[in-house]
């Protein structure tokens, strides 16, 4: 029997196969399964699961198939990818209760909820997927007034490395409810995602750009801004790393989402919008009423490079973290610093409610390094030198945001107690690690058993 053949029903796709080359291939990587499976439902999931655990094949879970570390593909393993499942139902008008497949973009989201006035805060960019994003925590431009995607969450339904389908929510099996929110894909496939959606339609979106003198002194007033603006504004600062010859630029980012009448959102918005005008000496501007599904990007990083990303969540930009800051960006490291607000909705959630455990962080800071293709390990390790007083300052890390999945990074996204929750966590659902591409939880010791759907 061929590998094709054990996994019943579902479409396939396996080396020789004309497709191969596409299916192979993501975002931050290309690699070489033995079959890529595209199931339509549980049951197929459940098949491709017991292919794998029998062939003891590494798995890959796709979305997306935007992971900084190209986890959507593996050598010589089983990828299932969930591109088929993609459906966006709504389930309860009143609620405003959307079911969304674990395989959909956040852009065909953003649209499918638009005609109702309706949005769901989850990244900036248009093809992300909903389930790794979601499985992180999902940062996007309403974190300061809806919080994180997974605040937003509240339920999932989940087929299990044993194959079984479980649905997860405050009710049922809670503990794997909390782990799936912020403890990545460590426990499961998520077949589909409830989530109440906002009442959405339009958002001020902008992008202000500043001549850059002195970025200690900008870092300082944005964060004042952000400390006194309403929790309707969210806000990233963008340092671009310093281009010989050009004057030195820096970028506000800012999405204004309030609700109220047209004329009040209108002023109230142009209110929270005039402090982010004032920070120094304005370039250029563009600040815009949008519909909230214009606002997702569709970028994707040129290819022939290599792009490597590091963050931390600070607890409050502190003259130690604006000196650190500073001085990454004076050095010859070719990173852009971004800077990220929180505070508001997000950090509302109490720490330990979701396994995303950082939520007394004043913001987060990224560090995204792009270097040639060809560069090495050491070259990474050279340009991220200036990063480590960064992060030194931190209080964790976003797993989303890391190009890294090494045994600090794990610990930096999950404090102990986190963690060792989340190991429980592991044991109940995945005692055999068949999740294992991803920022990996061990199995830890004792959990009641799983209650099935
Ligand atoms: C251009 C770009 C912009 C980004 N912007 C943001 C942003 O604004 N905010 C933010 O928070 N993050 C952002 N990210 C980070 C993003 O959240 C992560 O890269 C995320 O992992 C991508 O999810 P995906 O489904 O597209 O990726 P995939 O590679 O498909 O999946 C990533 C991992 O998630 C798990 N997974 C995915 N789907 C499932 C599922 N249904 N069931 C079980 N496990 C699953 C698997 O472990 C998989 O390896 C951005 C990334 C990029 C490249």
């Amino acid at each position: 029997m061929s590998l094709q053949d054990t996994v019943i029903n579902t479409e396939t796709v396996a080396p020789g196969d004309k497709e191969y080359d596409d299916a192979v291939r993501v975002l931050f990587g290309t690699g070489s399964p033995a079959l890529v499976a595209r199931p339509r439902d549980a049951d197929e999931i459940a098949a491709a699961l017991a292919h794998a655990v029998r062939r003891g094949l590494t798995v890959s879970v796709r979305s997306g198939g935007h992971s900084l570390l190209g986890h959507g593909t593996n050598t010589g393993g089983l990828v299932i990818d969930l591109r088929h499942l993609d459906g966006i139902e709504v389930l309860d008008v009143d609620r405003r209760l959307v079911r969304i497949g674990g395989g959909a973009t956040w852009g065909r989201v953003a649209d499918a909820l638009d005609p109702r006035g309706w949005a769901i805060t989850s990244g900036d960019t248009a093809g992300v997927g909903v389930g790794g994003l979601t499985l992180g925590g999902g940062f996007g431009w309403m974190v300061r007034r809806y919080g994180l995607a997974v605040d937003n969450l509240v339920a999932a339904r989940v087929v299990t490395a044993d194959g079984r389908l479980l649905t997860a929510s405050e009710t049922e099996n809670p503990h794997l409810f909390w782990a799936l929110r912020g403890g990545g894909g460590n426990f499961g496939v998520v077949v589909s995602f409830d989530f109440v959606a906002q009442p959405v339609a339009t958002v001020h979106r902008g992008t202000v750009t500043y001549q850059l003198d002195d970025a200690a002194e900008l870092v300082v007033r944005w964060r004042d801004a952000m400390r006194s603006a309403p929790e309707e504004m969210t806000s990233t600062l963008v340092l671009p790393p310093a281009a010989p010859g050009e004057i030195p630029e820096a970028m506000v980012m800012l999405c204004y989402a309030g609700e109220g009448g047209a004329g009040d959102r209108v002023a109230e918005a142009n209110a929270a919008i005039e402090p982010l005008l004032e920070l120094g000496t304005v370039l250029r501007a563009s600040i815009a009423e949008c519909r909230y599904a214009d606002l997702l990007e569709d970028t994707a990083p040129p290819p022939g490079l290599r792009i490597e990303g590091r963050n931390t969540l600070v607890r409050s930009i502190n003259d130690e973290v604006v000196d650190a800051v500073d001085r990454m960006h004076r050095s010859s490291s070719p990173a852009m610093i971004a800077l990220r607000s929180l505070g508001g909705a997000f950090s509302r959630v109490m720490s330990g409610a979701t396994a995303f455990a950082h939520r007394d962080a004043e913001a987060m800071i990224i560090a995204m390094v792009v270097l040639p293709g060809t560069a090495s390990d050491d070259d990474v390790a050279q340009a991220l030198l200036p990063w480590h007083a960064v992060a030194a300052r931190g209080m964790g890390s976003y797993t989303n945001f890391q190009s890294s999945a090494s045994a600090s990074d794990v610990a930096a996204a999950y404090p102990p107690a986190t963690y060792t929750r989340l190991a429980l966590v592991k044991r109940a659902y995945d005692p055999g690690n068949v999740f294992a591409r991803n920022h990996n939880v061990r199995p830890g010791d004792g959990l009641p058993r799983p209650r099935r759907a």
